[in-house]
């Protein structure tokens, strides 16, 4: 990251500041902001390749709900970055090699094939995107050097983009905001089952490091999470989470406990393009969703 700031320094300030347009979003964490500068130059010169693509290139798709919605494959990341505001965060798959101690976690899963020529390695990771607003995704990348095995892993992060159900299903709670989960859900991958049990406000996120870390991507603050198998096994801890995640979506629900629990589908607000916030509130938000506004 620190290599790709100083190049970028200058360029934030001759771009960014007649782009004022953009406003807090893009301000808030100076961290973000030369990435931000960065993305929306590269999205500028951005060609599409596919139908999709050219429609959310010339706005007349302008919210990420209506391609999730209708089930359509997204093929390109640049979709997603030009609907959203994403942060990334890399999990921690892998573990360190050596004798004085080794196996302290690491980004990178280090792999190695023996060969006549010999020891060929690989890397692979984990990347998580989110927007802290109801959207998240997870992707796995591995290639023979660390930097494209987080480009592809980035890629395949932004492609898988879901959405998620949030709310207040916890009795001692009862406060109908988006905090938590609307229900207990739970998710399987290899022999690990883990469940996420909705919990009060205020009482954070009671589970393993790096589920935290896609919980809090995906915008949900407090939750209690009960798991069963090979935790240790950081990739497939990773896919039940996903795979619990996914079951938010699954479950129908009545129309009066939408009301109760305080459901929200996805985020609430158009979170990317200021200019048309107003006619994505107006158009596009559904009758819960425009409750929420109302109230914040
Ligand atoms: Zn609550």
């Amino acid at each position: 990251m620190a290599r790709r700031k100083r190049p970028d320094a200058p360029k934030k300030n001759d771009k960014a500041a007649p782009r004022s347009a953009y406003g807090e979003k893009e301000l808030r964490s100076s961290g973000q902001s030369p990435r931000a500068s960065q993305e929306s130059s590269s999205l500028d010169n951005w060609k599409p390749k596919t139908l999709l693509g050219s429609k959310v290139k010339n706005r007349e798709i302008f919210h990420i709900d209506e391609i999730l919605d209708r089930g359509q494959k997204v093929l390109e990341p640049e979709i997603i970055d030009s609907l959203l505001s994403l942060e990334q965060d890399l999990l921690m798959v892998g573990q360190s090699k050596g004798k004085f101690g080794g196996g302290a976690r690491r980004v990178f899963r280090q792999t190695q094939k023996k060969t006549m020529e010999g020891n060929k390695p690989k890397f692979a990771t984990v990347v998580v995107v989110g927007d802290k607003n109801g959207h998240v995704g997870l992707g796995f990348g591995k290639a023979k050097e660390t930097v494209p095995a987080r480009e592809k892993a980035i890629r395949k992060a932004k492609l898988n983009l879901f959405k998620i159900r949030r709310g207040c299903g916890s009795w001692q709670c009862n406060c109908g905001k988006p905090h938590s989960i609307p229900f207990t859900v739970t998710g399987k991958c290899g022999s690990i089952e883990i469940k996420f049990i909705p919990a009060p406000k205020g009482k954070g996120l009671c589970c393993q490091k790096e589920i935290a870390k896609v919980l809090e991507l995906a915008g949900i603050k407090d939750v209690w999470v009960k798991t069963r198998g090979q935790t240790r096994n950081l990739l497939n801890f990773v896919y039940a989470c996903e795979d619990a995640l996914h079951q938010l979506m699954q479950v129908k629900l009545k129309p009066e406990d939408i009301n109760r629990l305080g459901v929200i589908e996805g985020s609430i607000e158009q979170p990317a393009l200021p200019d048309e916030a107003g006619m994505a509130v107006e158009g596009i938000v559904s009758p819960a969703g425009d409750a929420e506004v109302k109230k914040e």
